[in-house]
C-alpha cells in the first residue's frame, strides 16, 4: 500500500496550490481565482487549482506563438530526442506519477504503474520513431522535375482532455503535436489536473519555454475560449459527445480543423463456441466479460453492453457473475486493488442515478447495484460496486453512456442478431468479439460499426493501432503514425531544373 501524498513515507508531494503553466513558469490566474480539488479516494480537498478564463488562454497563446517558430524549425532528430528524453524522465519517476494519478483520479495505482504510464512512455517513443521515419521524402516527376514534400508544423494547437486517464490522455495528445513541431495550449479536465501539473514540473527543463502551456479551469470558462480562438490552427478534443458538438461549432466559426474522441457504448459479444470447453480460452473470455469494471468503467471504450449467445447464456453469465464478485475493490493506493474510486462526486452521482434508472425501466440487478462505504477514511470516497444488469438493448442503460462499472447484459440468437444488436447504438467506438472461429471473428469484426474491434482480447491500446470512433463517437483517429500528419501542413514544392 502506498502512502497518500503529504503523509510520511509517501513517494509524491503535491503543491497546495497549482497555477497555470505558461511560458515554462507557474503563472497565477489573471482574475486571481482558484477552485478546490478533492481526491476521490477519501473525498478530502488536497490542493487548489487556478480557475482559468479567456485572459489566461490569451496569455498562454502569446507564449505558444512566441515559442512556435523556433520549435517548428528544430530538426526532426532534435524533436525526436526531446520526446525520448521526456519518455525516460516519466519512466524514471513512474511510481511518483502513478501515485499522483491514483490520488487525483481514484484509479488503482497498479493500473497506473503497469498500464497507463508505460503506455504513455511508449507513445512518446513511438512518435519519436514515426517522426524520424517521415524523413527522406522526395519524388522525381521526370529528368528535370522534382517534387519536394515538406511536413510543416501547423503552429499553435489547442488540446482539451477528460479526467479518466489524465496523464495518458495528455501524452496521447502532446506526443504527436510536439513531434510535428507545434506549440500547444492544453486544458486538463477540472476534476484531475494535479498529476498533469506534476508532469509539467518534472519535464520543465526538457522543452523550450512556451512549447507546452497548460491552462487550468472549467470547460465553459477556459475550454471554450481556447476552442473558439482564431489563433489556434487545430483543436483536438477528448470528452463527451455533447461537448464535442460544441467544440466543432466553436472551431467551425474560424474554419479550424477538429479531431474529436467522444463517448461510446461498446458491445462485447460472446459467441456460443466460447463455452465449447472449460479451458484457458474460456477463462480469458470470462475475464473479458469483467473488463467493464476496468478503470471503474470510466473508459470511453468500456464494454458496457455484454451480448451473450442464447445457447450459452445461463452458464456463461453465471460464471461471469462469479468473476465479478471476485473483483477486489478498495483503496486505490493498495497494489492489490483492481477497482478503485469514481473520479468525481458528480460522476458518482451520475452512476447512482443510472442504477435507479435501470431498475425503474425493469432491468434486473444481478450483482452490485449500489454505492459502497469502504469504512475508515475511505468512507468519504466515491466507490460504486461493479454492477451487472440484465435487460433489453432498447433500455436507456443499454443506450446511454454511464461511464461507471456497470454492464448491461442481454442475449442474442445467431450471428445476424448479434451484429444487429451490437450496431443498434448511436455510438461506434469499441467492440469485443469472443469466438474460437476465425471466420466468425472476421465477419463480426467487419460488420460491427466501430473504429476498434478487439478479437479475443479487450482494452489493449498500442501506440501504432489507429483509434477513434464511428457515428457519435468522434471524428478522426489517434495513436497511429498517420496522426503526425494531422498535426502538420504538407507543403509541396514542384521544381523544374
Ligand atoms: P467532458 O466533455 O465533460 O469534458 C472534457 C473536457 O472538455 C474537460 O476538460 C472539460 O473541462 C472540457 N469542456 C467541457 N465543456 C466544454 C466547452 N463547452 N468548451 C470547451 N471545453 C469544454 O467529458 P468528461 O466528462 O471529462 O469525460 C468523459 C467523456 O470522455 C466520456 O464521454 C468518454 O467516453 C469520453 N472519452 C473519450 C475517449 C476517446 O478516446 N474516444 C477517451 C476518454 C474519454
Amino acid at each position: 500500500v502506498y502512502q497518500p501524498p503529504g503523509r510520511p513515507g509517501s513517494v509524491v508531494e503535491y503543491r497546495s496550490r497549482y497555477e497555470h503553466w505558461i511560458g515554462g513558469a507557474w503563472t497565477p490566474p489573471i482574475r486571481g481565482r482558484y477552485f478546490e480539488n478533492p481526491t476521490p479516494v477519501t473525498g478530502e480537498v488536497f490542493c487548489e487549482i487556478a480557475r482559468g478564463t479567456a485572459e489566461d488562454i490569451e496569455a498562454a497563446l502569446d507564449a505558444a506563438e512566441a515559442a512556435a517558430p523556433a520549435w517548428g524549425r528544430t530538426s526532426p532528430a532534435e524533436r525526436a530526442q526531446t520526446l525520448l528524453r521526456i519518455a525516460d524522465r516519466i519512466e524514471s519517476h513512474l511510481e511518483a506519477l502513478a501515485v499522483a494519478e491514483s490520488w487525483d483520479n481514484g484509479k488503482p495505482v497498479r493500473e497506473a504503474l503497469v498500464a497507463d504510464l508505460p503506455l504513455a512512455v511508449d507513445h512518446l517513443r513511438y512518435f519519436a520513431g514515426a517522426l524520424r521515419a517521415q524523413e527522406g521524402g522526395l519524388s522525381q516527376l521526370d529528368e528535370d522535375t522534382v517534387a519536394y514534400h515538406f511536413h510543416e508544423p501547423l503552429g499553435v494547437v489547442g488540446q482539451i482532455i477528460p479526467w479518466n486517464f489524465p496523464l495518458l490522455m495528455a501524452v496521447w495528445k502532446l506526443a504527436p503535436a510536439l513531434a510535428a513541431g507545434n506549440a500547444v495550449v492544453l486544458k486538463p479536465a477540472e476534476q484531475t489536473p494535479a498529476s498533469i501539473m506534476l508532469l509539467m514540473e518534472l519535464i520543465a527543463d526538457l522543452l523550450p519555454p512556451g512549447v507546452v502551456n497548460v491552462v487550468n479551469g472549467y470547460g465553459l470558462e477556459a475550454g471554450r475560449p481556447l476552442a473558439s480562438s482564431p489563433r489556434i490552427r487545430k483543436i483536438a478534443f477528448t470528452g463527451e459527445t455533447t461537448t464535442g458538438r460544441l467544440i466543432m461549432q466553436y472551431a467551425g466559426a474560424n474554419l479550424i480543423p477538429v479531431s474529436l474522441e467522444l463517448g461510446g457504448k461498446s458491445p462485447n459479444l460472446f459467441f456460443a463456441d466460447v463455452a465449447a470447453e472449460r479451458d484457458a480460452f474460456y477463462d480469458k473470455a470470462l475475464e473479458g466479460f469483467t473488463m467493464f469494471a476496468l478503470n471503474q468503467g470510466e473508459v470511453c471504450t468500456c464494454p458496457s453492453r455484454a451480448l451473450i449467445d442464447t445457447a450459452i447464456y445461463d452458464t456463461f453469465l453465471a460464471d461471469g457473475l462469479d468473476r465479478v464478485r471476485a473483483i477486489r475493490q478498495g483503496n486505490p493506493l493498495d497494489t492489490d486493488t483492481m477497482v478503485g474510486a469514481q473520479a468525481s462526486r458528480e460522476q458518482l452521482e451520475k452512476i447512482l442515478s443510472y442504477l435507479e434508472i435501470g431498475q425503474a425501466e425493469g432491468a434486473k440487478v444481478l450483482v452490485g447495484g449500489e454505492r459502497l462505504d469502504l469504512g475508515g477514511e475511505l468512507s468519504g470516497g466515491y466507490y460504486v460496486a461493479p454492477t451487472v444488469f440484465e435487460g433489453d438493448n432498447r433500455m436507456r442503460i443499454f443506450q446511454e453512456e454511464i461511464f461507471g462499472p456497470v454492464v448491461a447484459v442481454t442475449r442474442f440468437d445467431g450471428f445476424d442478431d448479434a451484429v444487429d444488436i451490437a450496431n443498434d447504438t448511436a455510438y461506434g467506438l469499441g467492440a469485443g468479439v469472443w469466438t474460437r472461429d476465425g471466420a466468425t471473428a472476421y465477419r463480426a469484426g467487419r460488420a460491427i460499426q466501430a473504429g476498434r474491434v478487439w478479437t479475443n482480447a479487450y482494452h489493449l491500446y498500442p501506440a501504432h493501432a489507429a483509434f477513434g470512433g464511428y457515428k457519435n463517437s468522434g471524428i478522426g483517429r489517434e495513436n497511429h503514425k498517420a496522426l503526425l500528419e494531422h498535426y502538420q501542413q504538407t507543403k509541396n514544392l514542384l521544381v523544374s531544373y
